[in-house]
């Protein structure tokens, strides 16, 4: 089925091979954003002609503005332009693919606009859960999850009419370019290691939650509130070899699972054909040339951030919004050089202790407690 998309953050990682899919499948771009990369979008908008482009940055979007004044392609630019892109009547699907908070506003504009959302931003649920699901059942939009673990369990659900029949979800962690280092050598990594995943090429700051197995925490809280699962029905299990991308295990002892290469056009590709099967770009799996299957138990005493994680999953609220928010800042310090790699879980840590947990939130309860990390982030390194 063809499909005509609005990219929210067509310039990173995921917005990249959302372009390659669109163009490899057939599928129209009404609409693409970026923050600053200005040349991207260019480039981009050259390509697929959307009717409109967006760059959040003022300056950025003024540049654009000439740049595309010979083309039919509309600039807009600021948070406005963003929630525009996601509401645009013309686009029936919304991948969002912005890093962070950042995609909660424009994520529920597309909710509101009744669009199919080709979800790859984990912080909007893991803020904000409950909230979104709940806007998305009530204006009846589709959410179809991006993100590889999440897609798989998505995939591994199809054909299951009554969630009672799931015993639990199990999702796969690679471990991260750190896994079975003590907390002594942790305490000597650098950034550049950080930014080195063994298996899967990303953006920088999901790069460096996978490290921290920070990834690996958000995941279980999105897993969570995407599929209406209790804590103790979600288990993780290190797989070194990201080939297993998820599992379900089912009431009668049945588990399934998802394999596939290491590559993000495969779950891209589906949340836009989703119940539909197409070909497409992503590279197949060869069983046999497939190194041997193992699988682990995580170490979330080691990697601090899973452990914080799992806690702010048992504890709900605006904890996981805490969470969220401090970890962005920390990793946002330690991508500048400010902190070392074991100061983040430090720092969430400490915000964690410092800011109240708030029951039931309103989205303005939620925001505020993202700042409110933030801000605690901020003056731990004062
Ligand atoms: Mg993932």
């Amino acid at each position: 089925m063809k499909r005509t998309l609005s990219i929210l953050g067509s310039s990173g990682s995921i917005g990249r091979q959302t372009l390659k899919v669109a163009e490899c499948c057939g599928h129209d771009v009404a609409a693409i954003t970026v923050n600053a990369s200005v040349e991207r979008a260019e480039e981009q908008a050259r390509r697929f002609k959307p009717r409109l482009a967006v760059a959040v940055d003022e300056n950025a979007a003024a540049d654009l503005r000439v740049r595309l004044a010979d083309t039919g392609t509309k600039v807009l630019s600021g948070p406005e332009g963003l929630l525009e892109a996601a509401a645009l009547p013309q686009a029936d699907t919304v991948v969002t693919a912005i890093v962070g908070v950042a995609g909660l506003r424009p994520t529920l504009a597309a909710i509101d606009g009744g669009k199919r959302i080709a979800l790859a931003n984990k912080e909007t649920l893991v803020c904000a859960g409950e909230l979104v699901m709940e806007r998305a059942k009530a204006k009846g939009a589709e959410i179809v999850p991006v993100d590889s673990e999440h897609s798989a369990i998505f995939q591994c659900l199809q054909g299951c009419k009554n969630r009672g029949e799931v015993r639990r979800l199990i999702i796969t962690a690679s471990g991260g370019p750190f896994y079975g280092k003590s907390c002594e050598e942790l305490s000597l990594v650098t950034k550049a290691q950080a930014l080195k995943h063994p298996n899967w090429a990303m953006g920088a700051k999901i790069t460096i939650d996978s490290a921290t197995l920070m990834n690996k925490g958000l995941e279980f809280i999105e897993a969570m509130r995407l599929y209406a699962m209790p804590p103790e029905k979600i288990q993780i299990v290190v797989h070194r070899e990201s080939i297993v991308h998820s599992l379900v295990e089912f009431q009668d002892g049945a588990v399934l699972a998802q394999l596939g290469s290491a590559d993000m056009c495969l779950p891209i590709q589906y949340a836009l054909t989703w119940p539909e099967r197409t070909a497409g770009p992503a590279k197949p799996l060869d069983l046999l040339s497939c190194p041997p299957l193992t699988f682990q138990r995580p170490d979330p005493d080691t990697f601090r951030c899973l452990g914080l994680a799992l806690a702010c999953a048992d504890r709900g609220g605006t904890s996981t919004a805490i969470l969220n928010g401090a970890n962005e800042a920390a990793v946002g310090l330690f991508l500048e050089d400010k902190i070392g790699f074991l100061d983040i879980a430090r720092l969430v840590e400490r915000a964690l202790d410092r800011v109240p947990v708030q029951d039931g939130p309103s989205l303005d309860d939620i925001f505020e407690a993202d700042h409110a990390a933030r801000e605690a982030v901020y003056q731990s390194v004062r």
